[in-house]
């Protein structure tokens, strides 16, 4: 029978992190694989997650299941977290999943449940995993168009035409901030124009928010989610701590669909538990007992968010840093984008050629479609990328 496999095609950012780690270059740098890291290198664990971890480890007294979607004081902090007050408590569903990517794996099986045929609409480009899931399952699928290669900015003006086409039924993933992988994002009034088209065509929106908190703040960054939540009837919201709190390898993430009603509620959030029991059974606990810990906990809350804070304005100081030297080399504004764009990645608009001279003359990594993960670098290491930008003719 495995005889019959075949072989998959290989991850590219996986296979990038492969030459990196080959590359004996003391001076080589690492901008593919997205993961948050401090100035000295290193994907820090936060001081809160050590914390609860410890009163976790002193307190816990059993490792019995929990419910099949499940601790609901995770539900309820994580729907206070990226919800607010935008929507009433009572129209929440919503199961803890094997982080981000679970989530989103979980959220499309429910409306292949739900809505069977519905094409499910994707930025151009999007990450890489929301086609490659889709495609998997057997849902169709379309693009709409979303960065303007020119300006490294969203081409909101085709995003509006493209979605207009959508039909009742169909779905539209969005990510919620810091959009991956152009860091170009949606302003507020671009995200009321956004649920006005939703509302008009009856397609429903699938919000994808895995870095609440690395562009403008907690709050800032899930007010394009709140906003679409409060004004339509129905949103499907996969959330992720994975970065935000530092716990990729614990794979937390929640699932959250908002229902028309208190009272379709029980029926949602029935599906929820039952897809779990289908692909899982239940999903894992730790870290979503280290979340539900901090955020109910005011001490730990607080150091949380300045934690937090310090990891955006730091990636900020980077993209401000990185903006001013290539001004200063190319004696233009053209990347200036590098400073509006805003979480980990940015999208610098290089052709493959220039991407693989920047590797092979340089030592410095970034995914084959330019883009390059902010966190990645130091200041230090700023001036030896722009000039590699430089150099490469970008
Ligand atoms: N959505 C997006 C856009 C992402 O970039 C990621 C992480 N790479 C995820 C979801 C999910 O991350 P995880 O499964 O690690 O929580």
């Amino acid at each position: 029978m495995l005889e019959n496999l075949q072989e998959q095609p290989k991850d590219k950012i996986l296979a990038l992190m492969e030459m990196f780690r080959a590359d004996p270059r003391a001076e080589k740098i690492d901008l593919g694989v997205g993961v948050y890291r401090n100035a000295q290198g290193v994907t820090p664990i936060m001081r809160a997650v050590k914390a609860a971890e410890k009163t976790l480890w002193e307190t816990e007294e059993t490792k019995a299941y929990t419910g099949l979607a499940g601790d609901p004081a995770f539900a309820e902090a994580m729907r206070g977290l990226v919800l607010g007050d935008a929507v009433e408590a009572g129209r929440v569903a919503a199961a803890a999943t094997p982080g981000g990517t679970g989530a989103i794996r979980q959220g499309l099986e429910l409306i292949r449940l739900a809505s069977p045929g519905a094409t499910i609409w994707l930025s151009a480009p999007t990450w890489p995993n929301h086609p490659s899931i889709i495609r998997y399952l057997g849902m169709p699928m379309r693009e709409y168009r979303y960065f303007d290669a020119a300006a490294r900015g969203v081409d909101f003006e085709g995003m509006m035409a493209d979605l207009a086409q959508a039909k009742p039924g169909d779905v539209v993933l969005l990510h919620g901030c810091c959009h991956n992988p152009t860091g170009a994002n949606l302003t507020l009034p671009q995200w009321q124009e956004v649920a006005a088209l939703l509302e008009k065509t009856g397609a429903t929106p699938f919000i994808d928010i895995a870095y609440q908190g690395f562009g403008d703040g907690l709050e800032e960054d899930a007010a394009g989610t709140r906003l679409i939540a409060a004004r339509l009837p129905e949103t499907i919201i996969a959330a992720s701590c994975s970065k935000n709190f530092g716990i990729y390898r614990e794979r937390t993430g929640i699932l959250m669909a908002v229902a028309e009603n208190a009272a379709r509620k029980p029926v949602v959030q029935g599906n929820l538990a039952f897809l779990n029991r289908q692909n899982f059974s239940f999903p894992p606990d730790h870290g979503a007992r280290l979340v539900t810990m901090i955020l109910n906990d005011a001490a730990l809350r607080a150091d949380w968010q300045a934690e937090l804070e310090e990891m955006r304005l730091g990636m900020l100081r980077i993209r401000e840093a990185l903006a001013a030297e290539l001004r200063r080399l190319s004696g233009s504004d053209r990347f200036g984008f590098i400073a509006q764009h805003r979480g980990m990645f940015s999208l610098i608009g290089a052709s493959p050629e220039q991407v693989e001279l920047m590797r092979e003359k340089h030592g410095i990594y970034m995914v084959g479609d330019s883009r390059i993960n902010i966190a990645g670098l130091t200041e230090a290491a700023v001036p030896k990328l722009a000039a590699a930008i430089i150099d490469a003719g970008v």
